[in-house]
């Protein structure tokens, strides 16, 4: 069984981390989407909100599985029987965090393969931030996160502005 885990904050997911899902899961036979439980970052979402819109938008695809996690990403995946970590690359300044991201979590867990998969061009430049940021602004986001999550940022950050 190749159980792998794509963790992220995922604060909103995006069409390049849905993108990353369905790729990754053609790749092993069980993928745990892992959403970072990081209320110190203050995320837009709380990390039930997460983990329920990526099950909603991941439920065609039968090997997914979401859950959230605590503290280090080495203990997730020792606790998951895990040993495939999946991040998304999109440019090299993604680069120099990621492999010492990947190193580290080496050093502490040799058993543990970091693959990085390259974004599918058209999403090369999206990341949750400027999701976020066009919505703030109003912007249109149709081309950034799926349809049925808009009115939900929309809702998340008019509160904010309260
Ligand atoms: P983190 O806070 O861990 O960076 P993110 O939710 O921002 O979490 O991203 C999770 C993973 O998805 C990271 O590996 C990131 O590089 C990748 N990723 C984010 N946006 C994209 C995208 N547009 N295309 C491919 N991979 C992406």
């Amino acid at each position: 069984m190749k159980r792998a885990i794509y963790p992220g904050s995922f604060d909103p997911i995006t069409f390049g981390h849905l993108d990353i899902i369905k790729r990754a899961s053609k790749l092993c036979d069980e993928l745990i989407v892992g959403v970072l439980n990081n209320s110190q970052k203050n995320p837009l979402f709380s990390t039930p909100e997460r983990v329920s819109i990526i099950k909603e938008l991941t439920e065609n695809l039968d090997n997914v599985k979401v859950e959230c996690f605590d503290g280090l990403l080495v203990d997730f995946a020792k606790k998951k029987d895990a040993q495939v970590i999946i991040r998304g690359l999109r440019a090299v300044t993604d680069f120099e965090n990621e492999i010492q991201l990947a190193q580290s979590n080496k050093v502490q867990y040799p058993e543990l393969e970091t693959l990085f998969m390259t974004t599918s061009l058209q999403y090369s430049y999206l990341s949750s931030t400027v999701a976020k940021e066009f919505a703030s602004y109003g912007g249109d986001i149709s081309p950034f996160v799926p349809a049925e999550i808009i009115p939900l940022i929309e809702a998340k950050l008019k509160n904010k502005e309260n």
